[in-house]
């Protein structure tokens, strides 16, 4: 059986690394960060999730060999004029405590009818210290009242994807996995690997 080329995702996240793995199965050997534990954290001082995600793909692929990926990822509420953004999970105020989070989603959300929202992910493959290319995925829905379904991470407890009555908590990884914004950012991503040099 030929060797696996090997995709470094540049997170410390185990949720978006579990969720990588199962996507791409067994085409890729993938390690994330905590393969690495002399690896330094990379400050996500960027204002867009494209200079996020740069920053993190360049920031590991200058330390590692070969391809890597980064995701940079959050939820955008159109009642809320896009937030919380490039800060999702920072918006209940302390840095990826999801539960503070939601909480301060529901609060905010609480007067407002519309309930549109996405979740937008930009990912950027990056070799050498340079970004290679770029990609974005987007999963539209609406956020429910309270959180429902203990599967995910993040705000999948509230949030009902388009075409569908249960949040991704409810409805698991498997179907998670088939229409997520992160799906669609790595499927683009795994097309174009296909058609460069590993
Ligand atoms: P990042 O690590 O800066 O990309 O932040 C991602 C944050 O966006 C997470 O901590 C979550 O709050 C949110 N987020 C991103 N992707 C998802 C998802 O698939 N489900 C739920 N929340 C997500």
């Amino acid at each position: 059986m030929p060797t696996q080329p090997r995709l470094i995702v540049a997170t410390r996240n185990r949720h978006k690394t579990a969720e990588i793995r199962a996507m791409l199965g067994d085409r890729f050997e993938v390690l994330d960060a905590t393969a690495f534990p002399e690896l330094p954290e990379i400050a996500e001082t960027g204002s867009t999730f494209l200079a996020n995600a740069t920053l993190k793909a360049e920031g590991i692929s200058r330390r590692v060999a070969g391809w890597v990926l980064a995701d940079d990822s959050g939820l955008e509420v159109d009642a809320l004029g896009g937030a919380p953004g490039v800060w999702s999970s920072s918006f209940g105020g302390e840095e990826g405590n999801h539960a503070k989070n939601n909480a301060r989603l529901i609060t905010a959300m609480a007067d407002k009818p519309a309930r549109q929202a996405r979740f937008r992910c930009t990912m950027v493959l990056a070799k050498d210290g340079s970004a290679a290319a770029d990609f974005c995925g987007t999963v539209e829905g609406t956020l429910s009242d309270s959180p429902r379904g203990a599967g995910g991470f993040g705000y999948d407890p509230l949030f009902i994807p388009d075409g569908y009555e249960q949040t991704f908590g409810e409805l698991g990884e498997t179907v998670k996995n088939r229409l997520s914004h992160r799906a669609r950012a790595l499927a683009q991503a795994v097309s174009w690997l296909d058609t460069h040099p590993q």
